[in-house]
């Protein structure tokens, strides 16, 4: 890690940098003593460090650091600003907030990462595989949220529209279970009705809501049964 040249400094740490600069910032007396330590302290900070640097508590204590010296006129401190070029600092500084940004982005992570990942859009079965594969414990938490609530808001929800309330008791929809749409109808109506309890219809299954909709219009009769009647 860099030992600061022509010094017995070294620092491993992009805070312990920040802490060496305000320390000498504080003793500095514009002896040739003091100028060739700040500069050299100064000069063991290459842009690389930043660019590639994930500490981000590192960079937030670099960050004032940067932006004082940025601002002075380079005469006029007694900090890094005195030793290096006023658009070296302004380089940094700028590098040291993108890389911030992009350090704290990791809440996002995955969309960014992989944005196929846009979870409602993902396939039922691809949804389920993931669970069950998917390395990323963070990831596999987020996909198994979504799962229930697709659980949650397909099975015994109300029918979706409203005209159907009169004749739809249940209204399932257990599409992504491979069982399609699960109707259940309320006392009075059959699909099928019967004077028999058992050989009328009052349940049946539809593969999209197009089709359950259009028997719903269409195919829905008053039933008579021992349990409608009941
Ligand atoms: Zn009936």
């Amino acid at each position: 890690m860099p030992k600061v040249k022509g010094t017995h400094l070294e620092w491993h740490t992009l805070s312990e940098w920040a802490v060496l600069i305000e320390h000498y910032m504080v003793h500095y007396n514009f002896s040739k003593h003091s100028k060739s330590r700040m500069l050299a302290l100064a000069g063991s900070l290459r842009f690389e460090e930043i660019h590639t640097s994930y500490d981000i508590k590192g960079l937030r204590r670099i960050d004032p650091i940067l932006k004082k010296a940025s601002r002075f006129k380079s005469e006029g401190g007694n900090g890094i600003e005195r030793h290096l070029k006023k658009q070296y600092i302004v380089k940094m500084l700028v590098e040291t907030r993108s890389r911030i940004t992009v350090l704290q982005l990791p809440r996002l992570g995955y969309k960014i990462k992989n944005p196929r990942f846009h979870m409602p859009s993902i396939p039922d079965d691809v949804l389920d595989g993931l669970i069950q594969r998917h390395p990323d414990m963070k990831l596999v938490e987020k996909l198994r949220t979504e799962s229930k609530r697709r659980q949650d808001s397909s099975i015994n929800t109300p029918p979706p529209y409203k005209y159907m309330r009169t004749f739809v008791l249940d209204w399932s929809d257990e599409r992504r279970l491979g069982n399609g749409i699960i109707i259940s109808l309320n006392k009075g109506y059959a699909f099928q009705p019967s004077e028999c309890e058992l050989a009328a219809l009052h349940v049946m299954g539809f593969d999209t809501v197009r089709e359950a909709s259009d028997e719903i219009k269409t195919g829905v009769h008053k039933c008579s049964c021992q349990w409608c009647m009941s």
